[in-house]
């Protein structure tokens, strides 16, 4: 219920500045990653068994040194066939389309045992991996992931929180886990009450005793319950991504091999085990899982040869020539406090020409720091929109136009911050 509450407090928030917003014009389709006309669909019939339409069965894919390795993470909540699709709900269509593309592209799907294996040591395996894993435990998890996932045959990952484990509305109950458990699953602790920053924060004022209490009860008495319910459970996933210190200090001692976050990047073999990084694949919003999917190496922040790419994919926006804040493709929470962009090394320029422009809002009324060539807006509202590009144009000592682009993420799920992230 509290994801259900989540989602009902995104829109609300929505609400208080939806004037100020664009509907998002365009949708992009992860197979063929490249733009088309946003139609909402309708219906969709789900047609079992007609994939040997395609002609490019990947062959076999060799394992590479685990160094070379790269992992991306895919974070899954709910689906529908029907009911609009939201940052937390995915179009079930549009789920078995991104499965196909795995397939397609020649990305392997590795469980949650392999994925730690590697981890470890004991295991390679090739350069581009996928790792499944489902957050909350929906029904729909069930009835509409679980027969595309077995169709498949893709191991994936349920993170529950015991909570919700009743059956009750719209949440799974353990007689499904343990049919899904047959068929690939592997269960992870999402904690037992899925709580909110703020009551986290509320207990973390009363004391280091108090505190480290709750996290026993979270993150501990869930590990013990669910590995009585399903079997040894080793893996962890911070419910919102909201992670502290003072979890990371006591996590290793409930028997956690690994934890995971909702901020996004390729996972490497010597990422830290308890902060691991995710793509959360919003269900309005394709453009996550096609950087998911891209394991260029202009999207692993290494130069690291990954073996091929998916001839499709469409090429980069390079990233504007000055520092910017929040960073490309960087994801922040819905308050986060300004779009900036340090000029201050651009050559030739005439800083009384610069505009700034971002999706949704248009042409923003940015100030210009004329001395340190800065220029920011100061953002009059949450933004839950989840991808944000932001436009920087300016013409120089010549009179030529130029222009920077670049865009970000927005995670709902992300903890509120207060601090200005500004480096
Ligand atoms: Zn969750």
């Amino acid at each position: 219920m509290k994801a259900l509450l989540r989602v009902l407090l995104m829109t609300m928030g929505t609400v208080v500045c939806a004037q100020e917003f664009a509907p998002l014009p365009m949708e992009l389709d992860p197979l063929t990653l490249d733009a088309v006309p946003y139609e909402p669909v309708v219906e969709v019939e789900e047609e079992a068994g007609d994939n040997e339409d395609f002609a490019d069965e990947v062959s076999e894919v060799l394992d590479v040194p685990r160094d070379q390795t790269r992992v991306a993470v895919l974070g899954y909540h709910n689906f529908s066939k029907k009911a609009p699709v939201s940052q937390m709900l995915l179009r079930t269509s549009e789920f078995r389309e991104q499965m196909e593309y795995l397939r397609r592209a020649g990305i392997t799907v590795i469980s949650m045992k392999e994925f730690l294996e590697w981890r470890l040591g004991t295991r390679t395996l090739p350069a581009r991996c996928a790792l499944i894993t489902l957050d909350d435990g929906w029904k729909s998890v069930y009835t509409d992931a679980f027969p595309i996932l077995k169709e498949y045959g893709y191991p994936f990952t349920l993170f529950l929180y015991t909570k919700y484990l009743s059956g009750r509305g719209d949440s799974l109950t353990p007689a499904q886990v343990k049919e899904m458990q047959a068929h690939g699953a592997t269960v992870g602790s999402h904690s037992v009450s899925h709580l909110y920053p703020s009551s986290w924060k509320k207990t973390e004022k009363q004391g280091p005793e108090a505190y480290a209490a709750l996290i026993d009860a979270e993150l501990g008495e869930s590990q013990k319950k669910l590995s009585e319910m399903f079997g040894p459970v080793n893996t962890y996933c911070f419910p919102g991504g909201y992670v502290t210190p003072g979890m990371i200090e006591r996590i290793s001692g409930y028997g956690y091999a690994a934890a995971f976050t909702v901020l996004p990047g390729k996972v490497t073999v010597s990422e830290d085990p308890l902060q691991i990084h995710r793509y959360m694949i919003f269900g309005n919003d394709g453009s996550v899982f096609r950087r998911a999917v891209d394991f260029r190496a202009s999207q692993l922040g290494t130069s690291v040869a990954t073996g091929a790419s998916p001839g499709t994919l469409a090429p980069d926006i390079p990233v504007p020539p000055f520092p910017v804040s929040p960073q490309p493709q960087e994801t922040v929470a819905p308050d986060f406090p300004s779009i900036t962009a340090y000029m201050n090394g651009v050559s030739g320029l005439d800083i009384t020409t610069v505009q700034m422009k971002v999706s949704g809002f248009g042409v923003v009324p940015a100030k210009v720091d004329e001395a340190t060539r800065t220029v920011q807006w100061v953002l009059p509202c949450r933004i839950y929109m989840p991808n944000i590009s932001a436009h920087v144009t300016w013409k120089d000592n010549n009179g030529k136009a130029r222009k920077a682009e670049w865009s970000f993420n927005v995670d709902p799920n992300a903890p509120i911050q207060t601090e200005n992230p500004i480096p």
